[in-house]
């Protein structure tokens, strides 16, 4: 795993004493709150609905057992006991004291972890597959390049007050487990016809009030001019993105609005002066940092044990099935921890899960752990030989839930249990549908679908790529939830449908019920996905199901 060095080092230690002193004057008075808000907010402190909220930058969801301690023991020491993992591979602590806050920084730091650039208009925690290293469709770890852009992009000077904030995502499979459409930049690793390792560049995605599939900007990027690539995009940006409207100020607007051929020469021709006084090579540098990802050794010996184990408990069987996925050795297998319990809050990690995490993948995982977009952390690395044990240690703590990719497995925003935009809750509507679909038994039949949800129009949860969506809104003082199908946050990516009107709270889940139903008897057989169903089928059944008074739906 990637170290920082003395530069990172210094640098961030630096930002904490910084940090100290500012926290220091506004307890004392001498900072207002709105003086001290663009101080904290560079150091990821928000300030939520009833406390602040400290977002802490997991790159690209890597981490190893200690930085894992390390955030058991911050949510221990100094906040609620537990922590939240977000959408974005980063972790969130809800309760912090002001006071508190530089010493958490510190603790951060100890461990080569910070919360800088986890807010303002800046370059965002750089994402990656969760898979990266592990996959076995995988055609190169896009981490050392995540990495690359990590160092690139923090602290860059000319881009620390970009028109909006800005999100890079990066994958190394064709199947896209990064959700890069849906990001300000998206990178896919492939290669070229000679076998040229490269990037396909795809800009302009996002979700939120406007939401765009990025659209690919360059086929074939070769490695070595990554950077200058990247920065020519960002010069582009900022100086062309909008700075009028902060609600078109995303460079998804700027594509939209300017033409994506428009761009493209922009960027072309800034690229052309960029590479001429461009000092890094992108790699070389790449080739250095992936010395910091070789794959740990593997034990190759295939045995038995793992297939009868799973015969004689058939609730390791149906793990497996949700939560191992094929790894790239096939002696391994790559173990997804839920931390989606049925009636459990999407995210939520308490200490003690968060050391038995730990525990687990320095015993068997070569000390590896991966947070996902969908809340979730991984086990890159397990023997299928040690799957057994791994699950019933994972039982034990309460985080063997065995519905990856299932309905419960729910991406949701804070909503208005803690958001300050909220409009309408979210974790409890989740709670609620996978408790209603448990209480059925129908989430095994149903097989995969992803359900997302967002308190707002920002779309944090990516309801706008849910098989089904659900917004939920503020209308005239009443939670209404609007529904959307057909979403898809993969490369097949598509943004959902309304369905049409919303939904009160206590009419969601019946009409849910009607949805999956409907689905069921329509399938073809088990292996017919609900995407796969909506697609061949159109709307128009499921708007019948879940409108059924309206005749117009019925035909
Ligand atoms: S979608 Fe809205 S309510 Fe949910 S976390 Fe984002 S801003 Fe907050």
């Amino acid at each position: 795993m990637y170290a920082y060095d003395e530069f990172d080092q210094a640098f961030v230690r630096e930002r904490v004493r910084q940090f100290r002193g500012q926290v220091e004057k506004r307890l004392d008075g001498s900072l207002t709150e709105d003086e001290f808000k663009p101080l904290r907010l560079m150091n990821g402190l928000y300030l939520q609905l009833h406390a602040y909220m400290l977002r802490v930058a997991i790159p690209y969801g890597t981490l190893d057992s200690r930085k894992m301690r390390q955030l058991a023991m911050i949510a221990e020491k100094w906040d609620k006991g537990y922590g939240h993992f977000t959408t974005r591979q980063n972790i969130q602590f809800n309760w912090p004291k002001l006071k508190d806050v530089p010493d958490m920084l510190e603790a951060l730091a100890d461990v080569g972890m910070h919360a800088i650039q986890t807010s303002g208009n800046c370059v965002r925690n750089v994402t990656a597959d969760h898979f990266a290293g592990a996959a076995a469709d995988e055609i190169e770890d896009p981490r050392p390049t995540a990495e690359l852009i990590r160092q690139w992009s923090t602290d860059h000077p000319e881009f620390q007050f970009l028109p909006r904030k800005f999100k890079i995502a990066i994958t190394g499979a064709p199947n896209d487990r990064a959700v890069t459409k849906a990001h300000d930049i998206g990178i896919r690793m492939v290669r070229s016809e000679q076998g040229e390792p490269g990037y396909e560049i795809i800009v302009g995605g996002g979700l939120g009030r406007s939401p765009f599939i990025g659209k690919v900007l360059r086929d074939f990027l070769p490695r070595a001019h990554l950077l200058p690539y990247l920065e020519a995009i960002l010069q582009v940006y900022n100086l062309s993105g909008r700075r009028d409207n902060k609600f078109k100020a995303r460079i998804k607007i700027l594509v939209h609005e300017t033409g994506l051929e428009e761009i493209r020469d922009a960027v072309e021709a800034t690229f052309e002066r960029v590479l001429e006084e461009f000092e890094y090579p992108s790699d070389a540098l790449i080739s250095e940092i992936a010395s910091h990802f070789e794959p740990p050794e593997f034990d190759n010996t295939q045995t038995l044990a793992f297939e009868e184990a799973q015969e004689a408990d058939p609730l390791l069987r149906s793990f497996v099935e949700t939560n191992v996925s094929q790894h790239k050795n096939p002696a391994y297998g790559i173990v997804t921890v839920s931390t989606k319990p049925v009636g459990g809050t999407p995210g939520d990690v308490t200490a003690d899960q968060m050391r038995v995490i730990a525990d687990l993948a320095e015993r068997y995982g070569h000390d590896e752990i991966r947070i996902s977009h969908e809340q979730n952390a991984v086990l890159p690395h397990v023997r299928k030989a040690d799957i057994p044990a791994v699950h019933a240690a994972l039982r034990e703590a309460g985080l063997a839930t065995a519905n990856i990719g299932l309905v419960s497995d729910i991406i949701a925003c804070p909503g208005m249990d803690y958001c300050a935009l909220a409009t309408a809750r979210s974790i409890p509507i989740a709670q609620e549908i996978a408790e209603r679909f448990h209480a059925l038994k129908l989430e095994h039949e149903i097989g995969e679908l992803k359900i997302k949800i967002s308190g707002c129009i920002n779309a944090c949860g990516h309801h706008h790529v849910g098989h089904i969506g659900i917004l939920g809104l503020d209308k005239a003082g009443v939670e209404n939830y609007q529904v959307t199908l057909g979403g898809d946050a993969t490369e097949t990516m598509a943004l959902g449908e309304r369905a049409g009107p919303g939904f009160a709270a206590g009419e969601l889940i019946p009409a849910l019920e009607r949805l999956v139903e409907t689905y069921l008897d329509l399938r073809r057989d088990r292996s017919e996905t609900f995407l796969a169903a909506y697609r061949r089928l159109g709307a128009a059944p499921f708007l019948a199901a879940l409108y059924p008074e309206d005749e117009r739906h019925a035909a």
